[in-house]
Order: structure tokens, then sequence, then C-alpha cells
């Protein structure tokens, strides 16, 4: 290959099919850890490039981040140009830099000065995270980032109304569980009334789970948890004992170990018991210096 430059200076028109365009993207979003790369196929006259096909190089190197053109590369490539596309020319090569932005490192100007020295040979480069895209071509002998690139449309020209089909939309009855609801409500015009339905029946049952859940909670803490009963005592105000016998709780009544509490539980019974209307020592006084100063 002899490396020749565009003798005008001036930068290479670059025409892509979208066809050609979305295959390489497509290579690209199969790889977002290691490059892809591949060459183009098209047509180069009077500085307008052609891109008409593009061969993927499936037995590349991918070490990392850099693609390498082996021979075994270059042998798929030729087996497959020369039987698909015999009346092209390769017009490029493209890769892929998974996160690292469209540009030419140094090893990829050495594979373009290298391998696509001729001015009609472009690198096209994709970063499939971003999804951007950039192409790069000879310009004065230089490599340069290509100012405008038109993507053509082999179908351009069709009539609308000649390939008419459905609008796609989204049916209800794909509608299988109840998780799809809300997304389904939102994309479902025409069905309504059934979301609107089945969203009162999901709200519903949420409800009747939560409160579920609240009554097992409830339940399990009442067995499980050690529960703590207040009996009301009555008590001699004089010696701040409890009246043996007078309540009818078997609990109160045969329990001398009560004595043994401590001062403030004792206390809090005290109290409790004070407050209660049957008061075997009061005698129907009713009068608040009769509790505990007998006269
Ligand atoms: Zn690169």
């Amino acid at each position: 290959m002899t490396r020749k430059s565009n003798a005008s200076g001036r930068q290479p028109s670059l025409l892509i099919d979208s066809e050609v365009a979305r295959q390489i993207r497509q290579h690209a979003h199969s790889s977002t850890k290691a490059e892809i790369c591949g060459v183009l196929i098209g047509q180069d006259r009077d500085s307008v490039i052609k891109v008409e096909a593009s061969i993927p190089g499936v037995n590349a190197e991918e070490a990392g981040a850099h693609v390498t053109f082996t021979q075994d590369t270059w042998e798929h490539i030729y087996k497959i140009k020369d039987k698909e596309f015999p009346h092209e020319r390769i017009v490029g090569w493209y890769h892929s830099h998974p996160g690292f932005g469209v540009f030419l490192s140094e090893h990829d100007t050495f594979i373009h000065k290298n391998f696509f020295s001729s001015p009609g040979q472009v690198a096209w480069v994709v970063d499939p995270l971003s999804d951007e895209e950039g192409c790069f071509g000879w310009v004065g002998g230089r490599i340069e980032r290509l100012t405008q690139i038109a993507v053509v449309d082999q179908r351009g020209g069709e009539r609308a109304d000649e390939s008419s089909r459905p609008e796609p939309t989204f049916s209800a009855d794909y509608r299988d569980e109840d998780e799809d609801i809300p997304y389904q409500s939102k994309l479902v015009d025409t069905s309504g009334e059934i979301s609107n339905s089945n969203s009162l029946q999901h709200l519903v049952w949420t409800i009747f789970s939560y409160l579920t859940a609240i009554l097992v909670g409830v339940l399990v803490a009442w067995y499980v948890f050690p529960r703590v009963e207040l009996v009301p005592v009555p008590v001699d105000p004089r010696t701040g004992q409890p009246l043996i016998g007078f309540s009818d709780d078997p609990r109160v009544a045969g329990a001398p170990h009560h004595e043994t509490e401590s001062g403030t539980d004792l206390k809090a019974r005290d109290g409790k018991a004070n407050q209660n209307p049957p008061q075997p020592d009061q005698g129907g006084s009713g009068t608040k210096g009769d509790n505990g100063q007998p006269k």
C-alpha cells in the first residue's frame, strides 16, 4: 500500500448506509467490555467515500483497549469480501471504544497508517456506552476527524402509505399479573376501565395484606412477650401490709411472696389500692384525714 495524501487539503465527504451504521452499532453493543473491529466496504471516487457494507473482524485480537488486525483477521475479511463484495473496495475500518469516547489512540493511528493509508480510507469509531460516533479520514497527509457524515437511507423515497402497518400498541390482553398493571395503565388508553378496576382491586388487596400482617404481629407479640398485670390489693393503712383474704383473687389472697417485692412496687400498689372504693377500715367517714390516721 502506498501512502498518498489528499492533495486538495479538503476533507472527503462520507456517505454511510444507515443499515451499515446500525450493524456497526449492534456489533459494538455486543461487547461493552472489550473492543470490537471490522472493515468498511464501499466505493471511493472524487473525494466521496460511500460505505455500503461492513465485515465484522470476528478473529481480531481484542486485547483490552486495543484491537489488532491479525493474519487470521485479514484472511477472514478477504474471504468474505471476495465472495460477497467482489467489485467493492475496502474503504476503511471501524472499532469500538467502550466507555472511552471517540478518538484515535496512538495504536489506532498506527493501524490506520499501516493498513488504511489510502486517502479514500476512513476510521469509524463508536462508543457503545455513550452511543457517540465519529469518523476520521486523510486530509492533506494528516488524519482528521471528519466534519460532515451523511447517513443514507436506502429505503428513502418510499411512499409512507405503501408500507402502512398498524401502530404497535400494548394490548391489555397480554396482562398477566398485578405487578404489570401500574405500567400498563399508563400505556393503554382504550382499556382504562379495566385498568382502573384492577388498580382498585390491587389497592384493596394491599391494604388487606398490611392489616393481616399487623394483626399477626400483635398476636405473636401477645404470646411471646411476658405480660405484667396490675392487680388492685387492699392494704392495711397502718402496717402497709396487704389484707390477706379480702380479695377474692386467689393470687392475691394466698400470696405472701408479695411482701418481698421492692418498696416502689408496694408504694405503687398502695396508691392504687387507696383509690379503690372498698376500704374496710375507713368505716364510712369518707374524709381524707381518716385515711391512715385513726382516732
Ligand atoms: Zn481505538
